[in-house]
Parts: C-alpha cells; sequence; structure tokens
C-alpha cells in the first residue's frame, strides 16, 4: 500500500523531513501545503532589481552555521550548488557602543549566491513530493485518516500521517479539536512554547564601508538593536561598491513597535546603526526594506513527551521549536531526524 503523508508548512525542518521521507519510501506519495509564495519560511531572502543592479538579502535568518555534522556533511556534500561561505568574523557592540572583537569561534557559516531559500529549493527539487504553494492550512481532522482543510475551502486527505512545521503558535491553532487527544495535548504544548519577535530593516547605500567583521551582536542584550549584519560579505549579494546592512531590533523594541509605520521604524534603526558604527551617513539610506517577524525565535522546546504520544496517532512536527534551538542549523537537523521516525513507522506499516 502506498503511503500518503500531509506536511504542513515548507520551511527548512520540512524539507529535510521530506528529503529523508521520499527517500527512504519512494512509492510514498508526499504534499506539501505552504502558505506562501516561497518556500524556507523563516530563512528568507528577497532579490531587488534596479535596471542591470541585483541584490540578494536575507531579512530572516543570516546563515546556517556549521554546527551539526550531519546537517553539514549533507549541505556541503549534496546541496553545495551556489553555496557560498560568509566572509569575516562576528564582533559584539555594548549599550555603551563599544565594540569588541570576537565571538563565536570561527565556526565556517554558509549561504547560497542566490539567497538563503536555495536550501529548501535544493532539498524538495531532490524529492518527487507536490509542493503546494500559497495555500495556508485552516483545519486538521480525523476520520478514516488525516484530512486537512485550507482557508479558500479546499479539502485533502486521507492521509496516513501528517507532518507540521509551523511556529509552535501556528501548529497550536491547528491542532485544537481534532478529537484526538494525544493531538490535541500536543497542540496544548506548542500553546506553551514563548517565542520573541523580531523587526527587522535592511538598508542600502551606494556607497562602501570600512569594517573588519561580517557583523555585530549586541553582547548585553540592553540595545535597541540586536544585529547588524553585512549582505557584502555574502558572494553574490551585493554589487562591488556598495553596502547593505540587515539591522534586527531587541525583541523589546520589535514588540513595543511591531505596528508602527515602518518608514518610523527604519528611520529609528537607521539612526541607531549610525552611532553604533559612527557614521552619520548611515542615518540616511538610498533604500530600504523591512519585515516584522512576530514568531521569530522560540525560547524553548515543546514537550517531548506529547511530541512522542502525538506520533503514534500519526501526527509529527518538525522545527527549530522542536529542537528547543532557535537557529535553522537546528531545524535542519530536527527535519533529519523526524524524516527518519516517519520513515520508520510507514516502514513498519501505517
Ligand atoms: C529575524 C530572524 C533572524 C534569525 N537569525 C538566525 C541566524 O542568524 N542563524 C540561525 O541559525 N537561525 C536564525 N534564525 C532562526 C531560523 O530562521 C529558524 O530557526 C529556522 O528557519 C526555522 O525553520 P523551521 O523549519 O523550524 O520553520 P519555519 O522557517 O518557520 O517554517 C515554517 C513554514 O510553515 C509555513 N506555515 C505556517 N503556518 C502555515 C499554515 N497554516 N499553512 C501552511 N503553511 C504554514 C510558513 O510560511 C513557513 O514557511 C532567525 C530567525 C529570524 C526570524
Amino acid at each position: 500500500m502506498t503511503a500518503r503523508l500531509g506536511v504542513i508548512g515548507a520551511g527548512a525542518g520540512a524539507a529535510a523531513a521530506t528529503y529523508i521521507i521520499d527517500h527512504a519510501l519512494p512509492n510514498a506519495e508526499i504534499t506539501v501545503f505552504e502558505k506562501s509564495r516561497g518556500v524556507c519560511g523563516r530563512a528568507a531572502a528577497r532579490r531587488r532589481e534596479t535596471g542591470t543592479t541585483a541584490y540578494v538579502y536575507e531579512y530572516g535568518a543570516n546563515y546556517l552555521k556549521d554546527a551539526d555534522d550531519r546537517v553539514s556533511s549533507l549541505i556541503v556534500g549534496k546541496f553545495n550548488d551556489r553555496l557560498v561561505e560568509v566572509e569575516g568574523p562576528i564582533w559584539t557592540f555594548d549599550t555603551d557602543g563599544t565594540v569588541s572583537e570576537g565571538r563565536d569561534g570561527d565556526a565556517r557559516r554558509w549561504t547560497y549566491a542566490d539567497g538563503i531559500t536555495r536550501l529548501a529549493k535544493h532539498l524538495f527539487g531532490a524529492t518527487g513530493a507536490t509542493v503546494e504553494r500559497e495555500t495556508r492550512i485552516a483545519d486538521v481532522y480525523h476520520d478514516i485518516g488525516w484530512r486537512i482543510t485550507d482557508t479558500e475551502g479546499g479539502a485533502y486527505g486521507p492521509f496516513d500521517a501528517l507532518l507540521l512545521n509551523p511556529p509552535a503558535p501556528q501548529t497550536a491553532d491547528l491542532l485544537t479539536d481534532t478529537d484526538v487527544r494525544a493531538v490535541d495535548r500536543l497542540g496544548e504544548a506548542a500553546a506553551a512554547v514563548e517565542y520573541r519577535t523580531v523587526w527587522t530593516a535592511v538598508l542600502g547605500y551606494d556607497f562602501e564601508i570600512d569594517a573588519p567583521y561580517y557583523a555585530l551582536v549586541n553582547a548585553d542584550k540592553e540595545h535597541e538593536v540586536g544585529w547588524i549584519g553585512r549582505e557584502e560579505c555574502k558572494p553574490g549579494h551585493v554589487p562591488n561598491g556598495e553596502t547593505v546592512l540587515v539591522v534586527q531590533a531587541s525583541p523589546d523594541w520589535s514588540t513595543e513597535r511591531y505596528d508602527d509605520p515602518p518608514a518610523h521604524n527604519i528611520a529609528d534603526l537607521a539612526r541607531h546603526t549610525a552611532e553604533i558604527r559612527g557614521d552619520q551617513r548611515l542615518a540616511d539610506p538610498d533604500w530600504a526594506d523591512h519585515q516584522g517577524w512576530r514568531y521569530a525565535l522560540p525560547d524553548e522546546d515543546v514537550q517531548d513527551e506529547a511530541v512522542r504520544a502525538a506520533a503514534r496517532d500519526g501526527v509529527y512536527v518538525t522545527g527549530d521549536w522542536v529542537a528547543g534551538e532557535a537557529r535553522l542549523h537546528a531545524a535542519v537537523r530536527n527535519g533529519l531526524k523526524t524524516g527518519d521516525t516517519v520513515a520508520d513507522s510507514f516502514q513498519e506499516g501505517p
């Protein structure tokens, strides 16, 4: 019998799990439902074109860190087309404006020349899975199998199993009133996972800045700005002689100003950036972009027992909040591991 799997969300975790399941069970029918137009979720990139000039920038996850052997060897060994190493170290700054050398050792950090979303494009592209984009799932329930419906009234299933990848609060919204006790309990456990909010400004300048670092991170966590990254340190992202800064506000600032007019927020973050760098030209970018991430970074992991109990009823979850680490490599690692678990359970019989 053909195993049928429904995957909700096309983030890096789901992409890794789909890759593993598809390879372990080539006959499985896997359908992925993603609410956005693109894949890779919070590991997000945009392309900006002006005339003959093109920019690529990442406004969610900044890179994939070389911090997990299984993830790193898969990426370097198999999904290395357009893979590039981020050049330069990460330095720190404090609330009083002191910039200091060094943090994070000499770990390698990767992205792709055409944007970090290439990671999920590579993984899904190596499978026979169908990816339904712009399909937001609204409801999950069970009768002869697992069924789901989208916000437009589209109905899908029955599936032998479901794999959910949205951030915990959005997964929790889907796992209520399924009438399968262990699955509703997983929904409750997911609802308990707290998140930090991050508001990102992308600031473009038609001049080059000179800096000995790729990025600055706020070490004492007291500043309104949490992170300033230089996209020009990523090969292929920024034309020579120009600068693109990705400025991520602190969780407190981001929560307080989440719904403020974007132009005000961009101006404030540009002003802070100019002060931290001691370069007033940075207060006035030539162009800017922005993105608010309500559920940016999970602060904790979901209760493990709830995850295992729901799996026995055919409902699996994957992502950084399942891994217990708000990092892209952790989401991929968890996707690979969850993929193994789903494939094993199908091999034992759906
Ligand atoms: C601002 C910011 C900066 C970060 N910086 C770093 C960094 O420097 N380094 C690092 O390692 N990590 C960083 N991270 C964390 C990293 O982005 C995440 O850990 C990782 O991308 C999580 O992947 P995931 O698979 O768990 O889920 P996600 O990427 O959240 O994917 C979930 C997917 O589910 C989809 N979805 C949600 N609801 C539905 C629905 N109802 N129906 C269908 N689809 C749905 C979403 O659109 C999304 O595509 C950062 C994150 C943010 C936001």
